[in-house]
């Protein structure tokens, strides 16, 4: 068979994927439209990148691997932050108009966490829609991209141990085989595994889900990162009340007006993210709530200097400037993923993975903010340069028309998410995972539809690997472990018949 490419996912990571591939010819699945239906579209912050001046690719990497609690691979993130000023003017030749001063040069802000204005941003907080309104034009351009829109990809065709294409599905259910000798999984993160989560519908978990059936190697399953401060005010996905407005000094109250997180930290409200969500997320289960008050530190000022947080709270009948904003923590990004080399290749021939769907090492047991916008085009580059240099287009796909049901369980898929996000969340213990296990075991063996298996077999893994960790490390935190344990100081690799034996040790200990 000669070579081809198919990429599922049109977030930044599938499309900068492609582009690169140019003129070799590609062809894109996309659960959703273009520009819709991808974290990438939404990221407010930017793209970390070592181009300001005194700042060093090496800075970066110690920045990273502070972050990382541990687990960081150094070599990996070295190397992806020295490709991170090509990538970003690669970006620029796509027309992303990244902020730039008076004489033209990108102007380069801080976040948490960075010891160095290393940010680059657009129109500041447009960042996300920016690059992927830029890369869309710049796809729809190039005629070497074949775009299928509304294709759901459902699992991986393989032959003799190695993939060779796609089973999807389109708007009317119908089944459809696409054949390549190459698959580049780009489907982004997890975030609707979780009842609360920053995340597009579309994170559903179904890619990770895909790879792992196939027999590919899964990493870090269990360290996922939850936004401390979304507006909890039954939208989901949920709007995020951006962490500058801790920065401008708002506090957090629970229901009693007490001020809870200067009991818990010398930094209070600015502690690490995880420690915030922590602290937000245990006044919630003891029922006293958890608000953002914003009354003193902003006030009248509010809706000149956070337009966007003001127009969601007015939207919901709140004043934030007289009223505390009521906040819970968010599934925000998924460190885990498809294990892969530093060129993006699986463990599984023929398969490769690249952006949130990917666990490259860069990120370790938490992410620091705006890399994953660099990993996903760091690491497209790579996949685009070690995929074959002649490609033939991919055939159209065969079309079968079957009448398996294909509309997810709204009330099985709200139980996985609650599972999710009382047991698997953002504090963890041996009686609540293994409770999830029972549940999402349950979820994975009687599932009526094909995603819904694969989002119960996606959030098995993390339940896996979380129940696994005996510690606390990074996004993961165990309250029957507290600490971190330096003898367990290492990545976690599981796969599907292992998260599957596992699960049914417990659940066997248990009958
Ligand atoms: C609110 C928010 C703010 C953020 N801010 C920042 C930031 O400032 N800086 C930063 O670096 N990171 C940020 N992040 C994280 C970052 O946006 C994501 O990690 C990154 O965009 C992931 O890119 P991706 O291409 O891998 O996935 P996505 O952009 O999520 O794209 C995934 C694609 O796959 C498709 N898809 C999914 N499943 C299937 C399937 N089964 N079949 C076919 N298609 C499928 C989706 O429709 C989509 O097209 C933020 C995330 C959120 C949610």
């Amino acid at each position: 068979m000669s070579a081809s490419v198919i990429i599922v996912g049109g977030g930044l990571a599938g499309l900068f994927t492609a582009l690169k591939l140019a003129p070799r010819p590609v062809t894109i699945l996309a659960a959703a439209p273009l520009g819709a239906g991808a974290s990438s579209a939404w990221a407010q912050g930017g793209i970390a990148a070592a181009m300001a001046e005194g700042d060093t690719a090496e800075q970066h990497t110690a920045d990273t691997i502070a972050a990382g609690g541990g687990l960081v691979d150094e070599t990996i993130v070295l190397g992806m932050a020295q490709e991170a000023g090509d990538r970003v003017r690669d970006l620029l030749s796509y027309g992303v108009p990244f902020d730039r001063d008076l004489e033209g040069r990108l102007i380069q802000s801080r976040e948490a966490a960075h010891s160095t204005h290393r940010i680059v941003r657009v129109r500041g907080d447009r960042a996300g829609a920016a690059i992927m309104a830029a890369l869309i034009e710049a796809v729809r351009a190039t005629p070497s991209i074949t775009v299928h829109e509304h294709i759901h990809g459902e699992s991986l065709i393989m032959k003799e141990d190695r993939v060779c294409g796609v089973v999807a599905r389109d708007q009317e259910h119908r089944r459809l085989e696409y054949h390549a000798s190459d698959v580049v999984l780009a489907t982004g993160g997890i975030g609707h595994l979780y009842a609360v989560t920053t995340n597009p519908v579309e994170s559903s978990g179904i890619g990770l889900a895909m790879a792992a059936k196939a027999g590919a190697v899964i990493a870090d399953a269990e360290f996922v990162q939850f936004h401390p401060t979304a507006i909890a005010i039954g939208r989901d996905p949920a709007p995020l009340a951006t962490e500058a407005l801790r920065g401008e000094g708002a506090i957090l109250i629970n229901k009693a007006g007490t001020r809870f997180m200067t009991a818990l930290h010398k930094d209070a409200e600015l502690a690490p993210r995880d420690l915030v969500a922590r602290g937000v997320f245990s006044e919630i289960i003891a029922g006293r709530g958890a608000f953002l008050d914003c009354r003193e530190a902003i006030g009248a000022r509010f809706a000149e200097m956070f337009p966007t947080v003001y127009a969601t709270c007015q939207s919901a009948g709140i004043d934030p400037a007289t009223t505390p904003i009521p906040v819970a923590p968010a599934e925000h990004y998924h460190m885990g993923g498809v294990l892969t080399d530093a060129e993006g290749r699986t463990s599984l021939a023929g398969l490769w993975a690249v952006g949130e769907v990917a666990s490259t090492g860069v990120h370790g047991a938490n992410r620091l903010a705006s890399n994953s916008l660099l990993e996903a085009v760091v690491f497209g580059a790579r996949v685009a340069k070690a995929l074959p240099a002649t490609l033939e287009p991919v055939a159209p796909p065969m079309t079968h028309v079957d009448d398996t049901h294909a509309q997810i369980d709204e009330d099985q898929l709200g139980i996985l998410r609650e599972t999710m996000t009382d047991h698997v969340g953002v504090i963890r213990n041996k009686i609540g995972l293994e409770t999830a296990l029972w549940t999402l075991a349950d979820l994975a063996a009687h599932a009526e539809t094909a995603p819904l298996k694969s989002m119960a077999e996606a959030a098995l893994f993390i339940a896996v690997a979380a129940h696994q960790r005996q510690e606390s490390r990074g996004g993961h935190y165990r309250e029957d472990f507290s600490k971190s344990d330096p003898k367990r100081a290492t990545r976690s690799h599981l796969t599907f018949a292992e998260m599957q034996s596992y699960t049914q040790s417990i659940i066997g200990a248990h009958r």
